[in-house]
């Protein structure tokens, strides 16, 4: 049995993942004064996402300076709309300038978690083969992690080069190529922009078009980042900038009901977009969408349309009938013949932890209490689950806004949840089940409503088609997180003596 270093006095902590949440809860745990941390990252390297995702083209959608951790600001972003490769260097700087690289054990999967509730305390099982024990679970495994693969008819007959967008592969030869991309989402779409500047030819598969959104894109001059360095209220300036915040506040504010004012405003911008910039009618047919915009996650884009219009670019809406030594067959019969094909299809975003096992009080397994759909409470905290802490977790806000804002606000609320724990009050904490019922039940109704549920198809939908995300407003989060409801919490005190009786848990 492996202990962290034996320090009765503080708390044990275990976060699952390395990549912008669990730097971030590295970071603050860090920061208070913990020193029973272990970050457990199964990959070689941190960054998660933007380890992961190196294909060419690919750039943050909210604007840099937004997409930075609050205590971290980075005058050096080279534009408004940073590179994944400058966002993963970003995080591997902050994570050594913070000091808690020396914290992150690479390599190391967490295969299982299983609360023993005698003591109380979390078991990890490591793929290692290690064990070890825990009282906080910080789980940051990510949402946009699981690649998913399209089970596409002949794939493994094609003679070139087929991969997904998240796993490229760097042996690929792109210029000159023949490209096909299938998908059309945010990935699919800044693929073509940067292939159709390099690739011979560029088949885009696009099962639905999408809006795209126009939104400004510039370099910063060496003069602007040295005025960055030496007054970063320039930077805060642009984190807040009134523009960007009432764009977000359009969204959200208007999401929870598709009938809104505010989403029609955004379908016109968007409308506006596509009748001005693409030229050719048949073309512009093809891109139009048949749903209401913001169903599906806009795209926000500088470049879509001048790139898809550019000579040897493609736009394919008919339907694969398979996959070829050569290509693609269409079931219309049309045959492209491909070098290269990239999955650019999205990924599993109901998966989280999954497939580590997590047992919770009772025998409960995650799978179970997730049988019908994720669920947490506030995106945060699940009865069952004692001390366990979900960053990013199913029903946390998802759209074109910086996900690290919505990090940093749920570990404010999560430290508010972890500070009886801190000063012995209690051993343990978790959401009652009545609470998050009622939780989840208002969620549910208010998501039928949203935006998201208005007819496409899109990757928020749960297995029942009900959207897996926060259905209010920026606000309404930013309030829910500025301070846990305490009766929506049941606690185990401590006692004298450290034992626990099995009684004081909630009974199910
Ligand atoms: C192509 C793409 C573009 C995006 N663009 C934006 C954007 O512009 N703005 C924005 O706000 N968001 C964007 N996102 C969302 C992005 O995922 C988040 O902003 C953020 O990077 C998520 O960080 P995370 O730490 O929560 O999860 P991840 O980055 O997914 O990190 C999770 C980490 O946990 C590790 N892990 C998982 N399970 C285990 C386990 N059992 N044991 C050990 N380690 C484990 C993984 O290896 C990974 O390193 C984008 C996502 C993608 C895919």
């Amino acid at each position: 049995m492996h202990h962290m270093r034996a320090d009765r006095n503080n708390l044990r902590y275990a976060i699952i993942g390395a990549g912008m949440s669990g730097i971030l809860a590295a970071i603050k745990l860090h920061q208070h004064g913990e020193t029973q941390i272990a970050v457990f990252e199964k990959a070689a390297a941190l960054g998660g996402t933007w380890r992961d995702n190196r294909y060419p083209g690919l750039t943050c959608d909210t604007p840099s300076h937004a997409y930075s951790y609050s205590f971290a600001l980075n005058p050096d972003w080279s534009g408004y709309y940073a590179t994944g490769v400058e966002i993963n260097a970003y995080f591997t700087k902050v994570a050594a300038d913070f000091g808690i690289m020396p914290l992150i054990r690479f390599n190391t999967e967490v295969l299982s978690c299983r609360f023993d509730e005698g003591q109380p305390v979390w078991q990890l099982g490591l793929s290692t083969g290690e064990r070890m024990e825990a009282d906080v679970i910080i789980v940051a495994s990510g949402v946009l992690h699981h690649p998913n693969l399209p089970d596409l008819a002949g794939l493994a007959s094609f003679r070139g080069k087929a991969f997904h967008s998240a796993s490229w592969d760097d042996s690929a030869i792109l210029d000159g190529a023949r490209i096909g991309i299938i998908g059309g989402g945010s990935t699919g779409t800044q693929l073509v922009n940067a292939l159709s500047r390099r690739a011979a030819r560029v088949v885009q598969f696009q099962r639905s078009p999408q809006w795209i959104m126009p939104v400004p894109q510039f370099p910063y001059s060496a003069a602007e980042r040295e005025a960055f360095r030496k007054d970063p209220a320039l930077m805060e300036a642009i984190r807040n900038d009134p523009q960007y915040w009432a764009n977000i506040y359009r969204f959200t504010d208007g999401l929870t009901d598709f009938t809104s004012p505010q989403m029609a405003e955004i379908e016109a911008i968007c409308r506006q977009n596509l009748e001005a910039k693409v030229t050719d009618p048949a073309l512009r047919e093809k891109l139009r969408p048949n749903y209401p915009a913001g169903c599906k996650r806009l795209i926000y884009s500088w470049e879509y349309y001048d790139c898809v219009q550019r000579p040897g670019i493609y736009v394919e809406t008919g339907k694969i009938e398979t996959m070829i030594p050569a290509g693609v067959r269409m079931q219309d019969g049309t045959l492209h013949p491909l070098d290269v094909i990239v999955l650019a299809t999205g990924f599993k975003a109901d998966q989280f932890i999954r497939p580590a096992t997590v047992t919770g009080r009772n025998g409960l397994t995650l799978d179970t209490f997730w049988d019908t759909r994720p669920t947490a409470h506030y995106a945060v905290t699940m009865p069952g689950f004692p001390n366990l802490f979900m960053l990013n977790g199913p029903g946390s806000p998802v759209g074109n806004f910086p996900l690290i804002d919505i990090a940093e606000r749920q570990w404010v609320y999560i430290e508010q949840l972890l500070a009886p724990l801190r000063a012995r009050h209690a051993v343990a904490v978790e959401p009652t089940r009545a609470a998050h019922a009622a939780y989840e039940a208002r969620r549910i109704a208010a998501a039928r409503k949203t935006i998201f549920a208005a007819g496409c198809t899109n990757w928020y939908l749960d297995k029942t088609g009900i959207p897996g995300t926060w259905p209010w407003g920026y606000q309404a989060f930013a309030e829910a997180m500025a301070g846990p409801a305490a009766e929506e919490f049941h606690f185990i005190p401590a006692t004298d003596s450290g034992a626990r009786k099995q009684s004081t848990w909630e009974s199910r």
